[in-house]
């Protein structure tokens, strides 16, 4: 009987109205790309999507999703080892597999559905995870997924983590996993530090790329290749809703064994639908786009730079960082949403973040830059930060 349940839903809901916790969607009325419509039919410079390399609405990219459903059709209607393997499918994984520099890949309808798959048939109880502590949700999910014990250390402490491989000494198997980026704060793994503390306790390390693949890496490989440690990954995890096109799909790529047990193990491989050949077409196109030209990684860290140099001679508190990820600190956190309420009335749309998915008093907006975006949209971007930041007394 749907009774209590009703009115204690929509008194959870007001509480979270209250407390300024509820999400509100913003309907964007166009593709998504640097300028976009929203409903109610203003035009905004947009600073807040994934979309770093600009490909969200790529035309090349939208062909080959078009090109390849005519051959292909729209989808499997099935998972892959039923009947829902085509050699498209195929075809992907060897090519992400040789662009990550990996052994081999497994496909997932998303990165979160790659992380929620890849503990569980791998470790049980008698192994250890190692996980920073600010990871992705879906890596934190995964990992309640799986017998496995548990141990956490304080994010990029690696006098911590050293702890806590010594702590996991006696385990079967150790595996320390982190995000490549952090989104909250934009900042990188310290993988050179990672991976050597994995060969003195003799741990595997994962690493979720899913802010990094694409744009991240001289090419666009990863954070593996902006630190020079490609091929000393044993499991990557990434998405393909980013930068690679911002569609949705994602894998996991890495050893060849891991990944053949994934095949045969892991759950939402096993028992979620194939992805649709429109998704494997753009990110095929996308991977031959990365190889054969670094243009739009290059411009998305140059519009990064650019960002980055603009706002602190204007005066602003960023987090220092080498991503297309920017955080503006604002600190106070009714001022940062109304900092950002304002920008979008300047034509910038940007997000303001607040506890609980930042720290209490470390609330920021965050901007985003793409390789789409001109010089010119991040100068009225910069302008429209500098008239609010002077208006509300922060710079
Ligand atoms: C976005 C993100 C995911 C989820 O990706 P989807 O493919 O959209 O499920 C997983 N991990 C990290 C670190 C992410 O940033």
């Amino acid at each position: 009987m749907y009774g209590k349940i009703k009115q204690d839903l929509q008194q959870n809901l007001e509480e979270l109205k209250s407390q300024g916790l509820y999400k509100t969607e913003r309907i964007i009325t166009s593709s998504q790309s640097s300028q976009i419509n929203v409903a109610g039919g203003e035009t905004v410079l947009n600073f807040c999507a994934n979309n770093y390399l600009g490909l969200a609405n790529n035309p090349e990219v939208v062909k080959a999703a078009q090109d390849i459903m005519n051959d292909w059709g729209f989808g499997l209607s099935s998972v892959r080892f039923i009947c829902g393997t085509q050699d498209i499918h195929k075809q992907l994984e060897k090519k992400v597999s040789e662009f990550l520099g990996t052994e081999d890949t497994i496909l997932y309808v998303a990165a979160f559905d790659a992380n929620g798959g890849v503990f569980e048939p791998l470790l049980g109880e008698d192994s250890a995870i190692i996980s920073d502590e600010l990871n992705h949700a879906s890596i934190i999910d995964g990992v309640r997924l799986c017998k496995a014990q548990r141990l956490r250390y304080k994010h990029s402490d690696m006098a911590e983590l050293g702890q806590c491989l010594q702590d996991a000494a006696s385990a079967t198997y150790r595996l320390i996993v982190t995000d490549g980026v952090f989104s909250m704060d934009g900042d990188l793994a310290k993988l050179p530090e990672i991976v050597a503390l994995a060969e003195k306790y003799d741990a595997m390390v994962m690493v979720d790329d899913s802010h990094a693949t694409g744009y991240i890496g001289k090419t666009g490989r990863g954070t593996a290749e902006h630190f020079g440690v490609l091929g000393k990954i044993d499991i990557i995890t990434t998405t393909f809703g980013k930068a690679m096109g911002g569609g949705n799909g994602g894998c996991t790529s890495g050893r060849k064994e891991i990944i053949e047990m994934l095949r045969q193990r892991s759950r939402p491989y096993l028992f979620s639908n194939t992805l649709a050949p429109a998704t494997v077409g753009a990110t095929l196109k996308v991977i031959d786009m990365l190889a054969a030209s670094s243009d739009l990684p290059e411009k998305t860290m140059a519009n990064a730079q650019y960002f980055r140099s603009k706002m602190e001679a204007a005066g602003f508190d960023l987090v220092k960082g080498d991503t297309a990820i920017v955080p503006v600190m604002i600190y106070d956190e009714p001022l940062a949403v109304k900092f950002a309420d304002e920008l979008l009335k300047e034509g910038v749309y940007v997000i303001g973040f607040v506890f609980p998915v930042v720290p209490r008093g470390k609330a920021r907006i965050r901007v985003q830059l793409s390789a789409a975006h001109t010089t010119s949209q991040i100068d009225k971007a910069v302008d429209a930060f500098i008239k609010v930041g002077k208006q509300m007394n922060i710079i």
